[in-house]
């Protein structure tokens, strides 16, 4: 080993889903929404001046800040804007987590957060979930150095009521609680409204999956505005402009258009239903799904045979080779017509 490798910070990273290469396929495998952002984030596009972006961007974001406090009807102190809600936990994890005590999240989870933790060097403990899938809130009363979960669970999907989620931040006052709400549009009710009740709570929104704009990354945290300043002092140690100009102009005009938000979700929760009811014909199970995926096990092939066969036809879908998880396949909501092309390709395999 060289000297200098001795020093090296070595961690095992997340792994993202495959973003694969071509035209012809049917991509449900990262979790996108199959819709284009709304027609206003076009035309902005198209007005954006390049010669702008010789200069540095606004470090506060403060036009996306206020489009998010204007829709959310909270502070523009109370929001923190980030490159992707991953940027957002990465630099919550950084600013909130840093006490002896475990940070708590569960078995079955998004795996970003062990990745955290041992980037960050925090202790965690992982309760496990119960037999359905389901998170046990009664796991979360007992000592920790903060809390963090989505809701709904990826990559089970399964929502915990908000009743639920404020019991668990009722008995943590003493610890930051994120909710992380990747997925809370396609049909859960958010903790947003409980931020005014409890001051240790975050709650946390992409803009990746609702409102079809992965390819920006935009997340951003709402929360006490004792926390949001925490954030930012933090942010400002460490990197002053994580928001580039045209994701901030994008993401502010996003925003605006609450009728298309409010359309494309409700195709995609119309189409994720119905995927229900034609899944369960084709012989698979899945814990019930709110957000824009299913969590699927099938009653006679194995998970792997069935997404290796699918990636042969150019059909992608998600497969974590891990314990607990090796029979499932996590399928994303597409359009109509491309969950069309998996259900009849499985219907052929089957
Ligand atoms: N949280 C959860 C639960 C997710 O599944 C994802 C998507 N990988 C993220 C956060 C991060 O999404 P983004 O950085 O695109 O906002």
């Amino acid at each position: 080993m060289r000297p200098w490798e001795e020093n090296i910070r070595r961690v095992a990273p997340y792994v993202p889903g495959e973003q694969p290469k071509g035209t012809d396929l049917v991509k449900l495998n990262t979790n996108e929404n199959p819709y284009p952002p709304a027609p206003g984030v076009r035309e902005a596009l198209a007005r954006m001046d390049w010669e702008k972006l010789r200069k540095y961007p606004d470090p506060s974001s403060a036009v996306l800040v206020q489009a998010l406090s204007e829709y959310y009807q909270v502070g523009e102190d109370q929001v923190f804007p980030g490159v992707g809600s991953d940027d957002v936990i990465a630099m919550a994890f950084m600013t909130f987590f840093n006490s002896k005590k475990p940070v708590l999240f569960p078995d079955i989870s998004y795996s970003f957060y062990q990745v955290w933790a041992d980037l960050f060097q925090v202790p965690y403990e992982t309760p496990a979930l119960d037999g359905d899938f389901r998170i046990r809130k009664e796991d979360y009363y007992r000592e920790n150095g903060g809390i963090i979960f989505p809701n709904p669970n990826a990559p089970t999907g399964v929502l915990m009521p908000l009743d639920e989620i404020e019991d668990i931040i009722a008995h943590n006052q003493e610890s930051v609680v994120i909710i992380d709400e990747a997925y809370i549009d396609f049909g859960g009710e958010s903790a947003l409204r409980l931020v005014e009740k409890y001051e240790n709570l975050l709650v946390v929104q992409t803009f990746s999956k609702s409102r079809s704009m992965a390819g920006m990354r935009i997340g951003y945290a709402i929360g006490h505005k004792d926390l949001i300043k925490a954030l930012n002092d933090v942010k400002y140690s460490y990197n002053s402009y994580t928001m580039n100009a045209p994701s901030l102009t994008l993401g502010a005009e996003a925003v605006r258009d609450d009728v298309y938000f409010k359309e494309t979700l409700q195709k995609i929760v119309d189409t994720r239903e119905r995927a229900k009811e034609r899944l369960a014909a084709l012989g698979f199970s899945f814990p019930d799904s709110m957000a824009n995926f299913i969590f699927a096990t099938h009653k006679e092939k194995k998970a792997e045979e069935i997404y290796l066969a699918l990636r042969e036809n150019n059909i992608f879908v998600r497969y974590f080779k891990k314990p607990g998880l090796d029979n499932y396949l996590r399928i994303s909501i597409g359009t109509d017509e491309e969950m069309e092309k998996l259900y009849s390709f499985l219907k052929e395999i089957l």
